[in-house]
């Protein structure tokens, strides 16, 4: 084949691949040829591996979320854009901004408390109060209005184990307030006390012997961990630069906030009807190469329904080879809320999925020693299937001019008086004392739901949002509930919050759940009469336009197409918690 010929049969190539083709000797090139001819190939090898990287993006994008769901994000996309630019016209910014400012100040008036009767304190007293003082102060702003956790009012939020194990805490925030598990030689007591509770921890999630954790400020930080550790073990170990994660759209916030945080790329997967579990289909189109970690909650948060976790520890351990891993894929198993129930599930006789370290894919699990464990708030733990991971969330400044610099996790000091607390409650509860509690709540979510699904009162009005196992019980609105029966679940929401309750709305779908709690425990046989009340006045009353506050919110929020306002108003609360 002539030189000619083979430029006439692909004329499309880049001038420097025919060129290529050309007999040519380098040697007889002059200094410039040799020069331009290099910058060719150069910019063709550059325009090849973008086209390579473009291919495979498109490629992966349409394997994971399918023609349609592809076609589906860029039209939420072009709508959200649309929007975006809509809210910034000159004679809609102001009205927006008008908007927000009045809903900020509403509920600036109803947090921040103001009048004669309030003394605020926003300058450092010249000189200090007496201790009688200060003491009487503090009941004072102890016994501020607020809604009655104490009488079993509030959803989730208080974890409290009773007074008597309030006041052991107290004894032992007394006797370690001032010790700081950073300098373990000055207080050797706080750090035998944390290697127990990461232990113990370990041990009842059926940690491997070659297992380890570490404690942490709360189940986010827990979260933020186990991602930082996937995503460095990764580039480590597969130079996984782009990393990605597969998170269930029910996983807790703080995977997103993890993503942010830490750059990795979050995919959010459906949980569908009728099971409300991660959609494992979904998740396995979406492992690739970059993926680093995927995730299962047990429960999740919004509808306490524990994710499939052996069928993610099947592509967990598959995923290896998809991934061009070297093994396979780190999985994070989210036990923040199930914390001291799951592992008491089976004990006590309720039934209860494989969910821990048993499953043999299961890489972490963070658990909220601060949540049904009882400890004092500012306590969680994340286990690790093996050492090596752990170290991947560990940071070292080696040459810092303060002295070689170690920390486990985010924080540098911490209050040891808070692993003291977390401490003395698992020894004082042990594990009886959390099978007893694991009883009392899951028998009391089982009593609500019961209620939701067979009284009269209830049953043709609301619906429960999966199987629940655990503490949590979310239900609906019937979608199909005939016009005298139909109501909007958040007038439902609405009217508990009249009643006192304090219950959480939930958005996409719309609904609302109880996490129940011991002080709920006690109160169950309210909390259902007053549902059953307050359904009976909503009853065949939905109507358009007139909405209450949790409508008003979740209603607006959920049909606007760019969060941008939500941002705005989320920022504003914020803002808020800050105000003297
Ligand atoms: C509470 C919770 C977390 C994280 O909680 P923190 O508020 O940071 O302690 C994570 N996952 C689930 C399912 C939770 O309920």
């Amino acid at each position: 084949m002539s030189p000619s010929s083979s430029r006439l049969t692909i004329p499309q190539l880049p001038v420097s691949l025919t060129t290529l083709r050309t007999p040519t000797r380098l040697t007889n090139l002059t200094k410039p040829q040799f020069l331009t001819l290099t910058l060719d190939l150069l910019r063709t090898t550059l325009l090849l591996l973008f086209l390579l990287r473009l291919t495979t993006k498109t490629f992966l994008q349409l394997r994971g979320y399918g023609l349609v769901g592809t076609a589906t994000q860029f039209y939420r996309y072009v709508r959200r854009r649309c929007y975006t630019v809509f809210l910034r016209l000159p004679f809609v910014a102001p009205k927006v901004k008008a908007e927000l400012d009045k809903t900020l100040l509403e509920l600036e008036k109803k947090l921040v408390p103001t009048g004669p009767g309030v003394k605020v304190y926003s300058t450092l007293p010249e000189q200090g109060w007496s201790v009688e003082d200060v003491r009487g102060e503090l009941d004072g702003i102890s016994g501020m209005e607020h809604t009655s956790w104490e009488t079993g009012r509030v959803s989730g939020a208080v974890y409290h184990g009773g007074a008597e194990l309030a006041g052991l805490q107290e004894k032992a925030f007394g006797l370690f307030g001032v010790s700081n598990p950073i300098h373990p030689d000055v207080f050797p007591g706080v750090r035998k006390m944390e290697a127990e509770v990461v232990a113990m921890v370990g041990g009842l999630f059926n940690a491997p012997a070659g297992g380890a954790g570490v404690s942490t400020s709360g189940g986010t930080e827990s979260i933020l961990m186990a991602c930082l550790a996937a995503r460095q073990k990764a580039l480590a170990e597969r130079g996984v630069r782009e990393p990605e994660m597969v998170v269930p759209e029910t996983g807790h916030a703080a995977f997103r906030k993890a993503g942010e945080y830490f750059g990795i790329k979050v995919h959010l997967v459906a949980c569908p009807a009728p099971s409300y579990r991660v959609h494992i289909p979904s998740v396995a189109r979406l492992i690739n190469s970059n993926t680093v970690l995927l995730v299962g909650s047990a429960p999740n948060f919004p509808h306490g329904i524990i994710d499939d976790i052996p069928a993610l520890s099947r592509l967990a351990l598959k995923g290896g080879k998809v991934a061009g891993a070297k093994g396979a894929i780190n999985l994070h198993v989210d036990c923040c809320l199930g914390s001291f129930l799951m592992p008491f599930l089976a004990r006590t006789g309720f039934p209860c999925p494989e969910f821990d370290f048993r499953v043999p894919g299961v890489t972490s699990i963070s658990v909220d020693t601060h949540k049904y464990g009882f400890a004092p708030k500012g306590n969680s733990v994340v286990v690790y299937r093996t050492k090596d991971l752990r170290r991947y969330q560990y940071y070292v400044c080696p040459d810092w001019s303060g002295g070689v610099y170690a920390s486990p996790g985010i924080a540098g000091s911490r209050p040891g008086a808070l692993i003291a607390g977390c401490w003395a409650s698992l020894m004082r509860m042990g594990a009886d004392g959390y099978g007893d509690t694991c009883l009392k709540i899951v028998s009391a979510r089982q009593r609500i739901e019961d209620a939701v699904r067979e009284h009269e009162g209830l049953r043709h009005s609301l619906a429960v949002v999966g199987k629940p196992l655990v503490s949590v019980l979310a239900f609906h609105a019937r979608p199909a509930a005939s016009p005298e029966n139909r109501v909007d679940i958040y007038d439902v929401a609405d009217g508990m919050s009249r009643r006192g309750w304090h219950l959480n709305a939930l958005q996409d779908p719309a609904a609302m759940h109880v996490a129940v709690t011991l002080p709920i425990v006690a109160a169950v046989e309210d909390l259902v009469r007053d549902l059953e009340l307050v359904v009976g006045e909503c009853r065949g009353k939905v109507q358009e336009g007139k909405k209450g506050d949790a409508a008003a919110l979740y209603g607006v929020a959920g049909a606007l197409p760019d969060k941008s306002i939500v941002r705005e108003l989320a920022g504003g609360f914020l803002d808020t918690l800050y105000k003297t």
